[in-house]
């Protein structure tokens, strides 16, 4: 990025500290403070992560960037304010909880704004638009605060929201999380640099089940190796660490969490009824033609052996139908 950004650099840095001052020490950001409390989150949390809130006003963070003289047609390069028809402008982010999202430097490059109470006419999330300074494509929530344990933990936790990294904190500080976007190379590059074993821990329910298992079948073929933690009861991680404490969530999801053929023996089952011959012939096919594709003749001969005591088949006849598959595209 060039020195002609250093003062959006310079503005999302005022206004997130703003944004966390009004969220905690103010009557205006009482309910949204109250608000986190209750989902759980802790005020160490909320200070790390410099939560903020944004005033339900049209033009608080205007009046504050144009009183400190930044330029605001610079501004809404920046997302931060919207240009009227009149030439005037309005804040984009209004009476939402405030997530800054930093770049790889530490750097303040965007927010994610949450509503307090979810509606339907309004985006539960609202993000900073695609700017110069951020790009969801290169940016990982919290990969500068996560590098050294990243190194230490010799792996990555990879997360579907942002509220999952914050909340798993205590217990889990080499997580990161797209900004709602799918996992792109660029991410995983970023991740290359540091480490080459990631955990997926997305979301339980079915969206999120597919999410990991595309975004699985990518980071492997970029060479890295994959595990990934399965949450019961199409919880989310956030949801599961309220239920059963961080701990828990580290111990039975981050550490309990399976390798990707596991994983996959257990994708294939979803929309598969198992008690039926055809949705039997077809999940034993599915696992057999991932079967084909890993390399090491042990690993091999333990799922044959999986689905042999599963299903009553013999081993035998299982290697036969595996001679006449092709491995699967990836
Ligand atoms: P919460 O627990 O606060 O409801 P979450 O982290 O569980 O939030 P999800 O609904 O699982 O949120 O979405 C995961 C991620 O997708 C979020 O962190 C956010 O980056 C993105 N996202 C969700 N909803 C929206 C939206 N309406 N617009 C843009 N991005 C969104
Ligand atoms: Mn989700
Ligand atoms: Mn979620
Ligand atoms: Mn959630």
């Amino acid at each position: 990025q060039s020195e002609a950004h250093s003062d959006q650099l310079e503005a999302h840095e005022l206004l997130a500290k703003f944004y966390h001052h009004l969220l905690l020490n103010t009557n205006e950001g009482q309910e949204a403070l109250e608000y986190m409390y209750a989902r759980g989150f802790t005020e160490e949390q909320l200070k790390t992560f410099r939560v903020g809130f944004a005033l339900p006003s049209w033009d608080f963070s205007s009046e504050l960037l144009k009183k400190r003289k930044f330029d605001l047609s610079s501004m809404e390069q920046a997302g931060l304010v919207i240009k009227r028809d009149d030439g005037s402008y309005f804040d984009r982010f209004r009476g939402r909880i405030m997530f800054p999202i930093n770049n790889d430097r530490g750097q303040v490059v965007g927010f994610s704004g949450r509503v307090i109470h979810s509606t339907k006419d309004e985006p539960k999330y609202l993000n900073s638009p695609e700017t110069p300074l951020f790009q969801k494509n290169k940016i990982l929530f919290n990969y500068h605060r996560a590098r050294g344990s990243i190194r230490r933990e010799q792996s990555v936790v990879l997360f579907e929201g942002f509220a999952d990294v914050i909340s798993s904190n205590d217990f889990v500080g080499h997580g990161v999380a797209t900004m709602g976007t799918s996992l792109s190379s660029q991410h995983i590059g970023m991740i290359k640099r540091l480490t080459n074993q990631v955990i997926i821990c997305y979301d339980g329910d079915n969206a999120g089940i597919e999410a990991a298992y595309k975004a699985a079948n990518e980071i492997v073929a970029s060479g890295l190796t994959v595990k990934v933690s399965m949450i019961p009861n199409s919880l989310d991680p956030d949801d599961y660490i309220q239920k059963n404490g961080g701990k828990a969530f580290r111990q039975e999801v981050i550490d309990s969490s399976v390798s990707l053929m596991a994983f996959k023996m257990r994708y294939f089952r979803v929309g598969k009824n198992l008690q039926n011959e055809d949705g039997r012939i077809r999940y034993i096919q599915s696992v057999l033609t991932e079967i084909t594709a890993l390399s090491g003749a042990v690993e091999k001969e333990m799922y044959l052996k999986q689905l042999s005591d599963e299903f009553d088949l013999s081993i035998d006849s299982l290697k036969q139908q595996l001679t006449s598959i092709s491995p699967p595209q990836m």
